[in-house]
């Protein structure tokens, strides 16, 4: 299955000069979200994987179905204010703009083995937020899955100690 068939590129969207990859038609489509989700469940196979997190808000469409399939439990990152206990925050910036996560904290057990999934790699800064978060919480990122990956903005570069998945390549 070629997976790019169901990405919609989206010129200017959020701001002028931005070409947006939308993954809605991929979801929307349910072989081609059960095959992606699959893609990604057997990559964290031989990963000892006891626990998936994800960044807000489309590392929840796929991290918890692959939560799911690995029968593990998902951990939400989150954008400031969403998170009702305690949390710990990390600031990074973004390909448009800065941004804050945040994870509660203590749901992370020492020790973890947590596969990080997201939908899109763009300049990586999302991404190592989320690891720095779930590594200060004592978890191992034993990878790090992604459906899309912007090759020429080098997110990868932040992201040389870790396994790393992308299924579609741009
Ligand atoms: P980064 O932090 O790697 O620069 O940006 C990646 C984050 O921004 C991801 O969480 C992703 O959801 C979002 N993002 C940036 N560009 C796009 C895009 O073209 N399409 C989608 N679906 N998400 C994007």
């Amino acid at each position: 299955m070629n997976l790019k068939d169901y990405i919609a590129s989206v010129e200017n969207f959020p701001k002028e000069g931005i070409l947006f990859r939308d993954i809605t038609p991929l979801m929307a489509d349910g072989k081609a979200f059960k095959y992606a989700t699959d893609q990604i469940v057997e990559f964290a196979k031989n990963k000892d994987v006891n626990l998936v997190v994800g960044p807000e808000a489309r590392g929840f469409i796929f991290g918890c179905p692959v939560a799911y399939e690995l029968n593990t439990g998902f951990i939400p990152v989150r954008k400031p204010g969403k998170l009702p206990r305690e949390t710990v925050d990390v600031k990074y910036a973004l390909e448009y703009g800065h941004n804050e996560l945040s994870i509660h904290k203590g749901d992370i057990k020492k020790g973890s083995r947590v596969l990080i999934v997201d939908d899109l790699l763009a300049t990586g800064g999302t991404i190592k937020a989320t690891i720095d978060l779930v590594e200060s919480q004592g978890g191992i990122v034993a990878g790090v899955a992604f459906l899309i990956e912007l090759v020429d903005l080098n997110g990868r570069d932040l992201l040389k100690n870790y396994n790393v998945l992308s299924l579609i390549k741009y």
